[in-house]
């Protein structure tokens, strides 16, 4: 089965290699290519987080990237200035949409700056994925990260693909019913993990209220044309990471939500993937 990784993230510093080390794996390109080929993954998608003046990330040849408005590199109250930026990014056929972080950054997707955004995603046809749920650390605000916050953004500009990052883990039930309700909200199953697990069956134990619930909500919206496979890498360990993902998605929709989702809602072209061997 062909694999498409559609939301990772890829930097070389320090930081990046301590948790790559501890999903044990190498934060190299080198390392990430060999993986993508050892275990049937063709393509990757970046989830940026580069400065927007960087026009050409110098990302590896078999992944493209979601231009990343991350606080740390963007400021919000410079978007008229910098709009011209994310256009030009999203000219570029290696740039498959763009990629909001709140909660990390202080806004609602509903907010009225973000107006020139998705009249950008919407004329570029180019989804805008969001950042939703928990966050990785205890400054950003759940306030904006929460699932329920996406509600108004989708009905606002329905010519928008929204995908809603990590499903809203935890909050399940609420990513659930936006999905349901909106059909431009599509998500990726990225985040949920993280490290090496040691045990699979032991882990699958003892997380078994949160893998029910997990599973059970996909069950209950049965759109799994909707649903896409993610890793976050380097976050979590690949192998790990697609044994999860069959666990929680019934047999029949893997080919769906491990490759063919992501290449029509990203619009990925043939020749971007990586030769199966
Ligand atoms: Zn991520």
């Amino acid at each position: 089965m062909k694999i498409i990784d559609a939301h990772l993230h890829f930097a070389t510093d320090a930081y990046f290699d301590e948790i790559a080390k501890a999903a044990e794996h190498e934060n190299s390109a080198d390392h990430l290519l060999e993986q993508y080929r050892m275990r049937g993954m063709v393509h990757g998608i970046v989830m940026g987080n580069l400065p927007v003046e960087e026009l050409e990330p110098a990302y590896p040849p078999f992944l493209s990237y979601c231009i990343g408005l991350d606080s740390q590199v963007f400021d919000m109250a410079k978007l008229p200035q910098k709009l011209h930026l994310i256009e030009q990014h999203l000219r570029s056929e290696r740039c498959v949409g763009i990629k909001l972080y709140p909660g990390y950054a202080s806004f609602y997707l509903y907010d009225d700056r973000l107006t020139p955004i998705y009249e950008l995603a919407a004329r570029y046809k180019k989804p805008v994925a969001v950042h939703t749920g928990l966050t990785a650390t205890d400054k950003a605000l759940l306030k904006y990260s929460h699932p329920l916050v996406m509600d108004e953004a989708a009905t606002k500009f329905r010519e928008v693909q929204f995908v809603m990052c990590h499903f809203g883990e935890p909050w399940f039930t609420d990513a659930a019913a936006v999905i349901e309700k909106n059909p431009n909200v599509a998500a990726d199953l990225s985040g949920l993990l993280e490290r090496k697990i040691p045990d699979f069956a032991a882990f699958c134990e003892k997380k078994h209220f949160y893998i029910e619930r997990l599973k059970g909500w996909l069950e209950y919206l049965d759109l799994y044309d909707r649903f896409m496979f993610g890793t976050d890498w380097p976050l979590a360990n690949l192998g790990d990471y697609i044994a999860f993902t069959k666990e929680i998605i019934p047999e029949e929709h893997w080919q769906e939500v491990f490759y063919e989702n992501a290449v029509r809602i990203y619009h990925l072209k043939p020749e971007s993937m990586l030769a199966v061997r």
